[in-house]
């Protein structure tokens, strides 16, 4: 059995596995162009951040109806399931849709299809969280959150990904405060590729409440202690950190010294289908990697439930983390 744990940063359209990226090619007439779901996993394993998003942006090609969003979702959450996942907090990335012309409802009332059922399907609970593509513009992001008021009770949070460089947070802070207003959660991608200063700005100017990634505060002794002082959580993703040469090899990944410093880690998966592994993978790659103990592994884990945005269910946090207390390590553990 896996370890419990919560997935709290995990892009849905990055759980594109090409098995199903030709199904649903099929199924909409799209014409991907490779010969068949080998030549598209061959893709998969491309060495840099550009090649990574040029197939990402393709592939979405095939992602038209409701019914693709909620095959989407309920591929990942079953895979979850599978690795000890109860608690999902899942991002997407509405702008790159509605820059297709697939509208904001058909993705979001598709994933909820899957979302809504997902208790009594996979025993995963849920949040939907909202990104806002960091390279496009401010004006973007706030005509991205107007689209989103009719389906606000869908959604927890919203959030800030794709490139980071030349693209700071404070570009954001008008419609961050209009979320913050709405009374929508906020958390933001900072100091995966940029600067530590990032993070200090994510915190101060968006009044994010988890950072998402967050390594290179590493690089900053003053800002690692305030993040320990304010019990800000990092959601970290090991393996994803590894194909995007943040760190050069999972060995030299700075998870131990940062739980060592008193961080409040936790262990996600970023794009899944793209970077070599689910959560349960991510756990299992740095307790061999690196070498963490059960108390480690059992701190990551109850720090994703400790980080979850489940305020609104106390009693089910509390459920999550005597399940987390009460597991037993075993050889396969993941
Ligand atoms: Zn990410």
């Amino acid at each position: 059995m896996p370890l419990p744990k919560a997935e709290l940063h995990l892009h849905i359209e990055g759980t594109l596995e090409p098995e199903l990226a030709f199904e649903l090619a099929a199924r909409n007439g799209v014409t991907l162009p490779y010969a068949d779901t080998d030549a598209l996993r061959e893709a998969y394993r491309f060495e840099d951040l550009q090649s990574f998003l040029d197939l990402y942006y393709e592939l979405m090609a095939v992602l038209r109806t409701e019914q693709d969003f909620a095959d989407l979702a309920d591929a990942y959450l079953a895979r979850a399931a599978a690795q000890g996942v109860r608690h999902a907090e899942i991002f997407f990335d509405p702008q790159a849709h509605l820059a297709r012309g697939v509208a904001m409802g058909t993705v979001v009332e598709g994933l909820w299809r899957a979302l809504g059922s997902s208790e009594a399907r996979h025993g995963v609970s849920t949040r939907l969280i909202m990104c806002f593509l960091r390279d496009e513009s401010a004006e973007s992001a706030l005509a991205t959150l107007q689209a989103a008021r009719p389906y606000l009770d869908r959604i927890t949070g919203v959030g800030l990904d794709s490139a980071e460089v030349g693209h700071p947070p404070v570009k954001f802070r008008e419609v961050y405060e209009a979320a913050a207003a709405l009374g929508l959660r906020r958390v933001a991608h900072a100091g995966e590729e940029g600067p530590p200063e990032y993070i200090t700005e994510a915190l101060d100017v968006l009044g994010v409440e988890r950072v998402d990634h967050g390594l290179r505060c590493m690089e900053d002794p003053a800002l690692v202690e305030r993040l320990v002082r304010e019990r800000v959580p990092l959601t970290l993703c090991p393996l994803s950190n590894v194909r995007l040469r943040a760190v050069d090899t999972l060995a030299d990944h700075p998870l131990p010294a940062m739980l060592d410093a008193g961080l409040l880690c936790t262990v996600n998966s970023d794009d899944p289908a793209y970077f070599g592994g689910y959560a349960g993978d991510n756990f299992a790659a740095v307790r061999e990697t690196l070498h963490l103990g059960e108390d480690r592994l059992r701190e990551l884990a109850r720090n994703s439930f400790l980080a979850s945005f489940l305020e609104d269910d106390e009693e089910r946090r509390a459920r999550y983390l005597a399940e987390v207390d009460a597991y037993e390590f075993g050889d396969a553990v993941s």
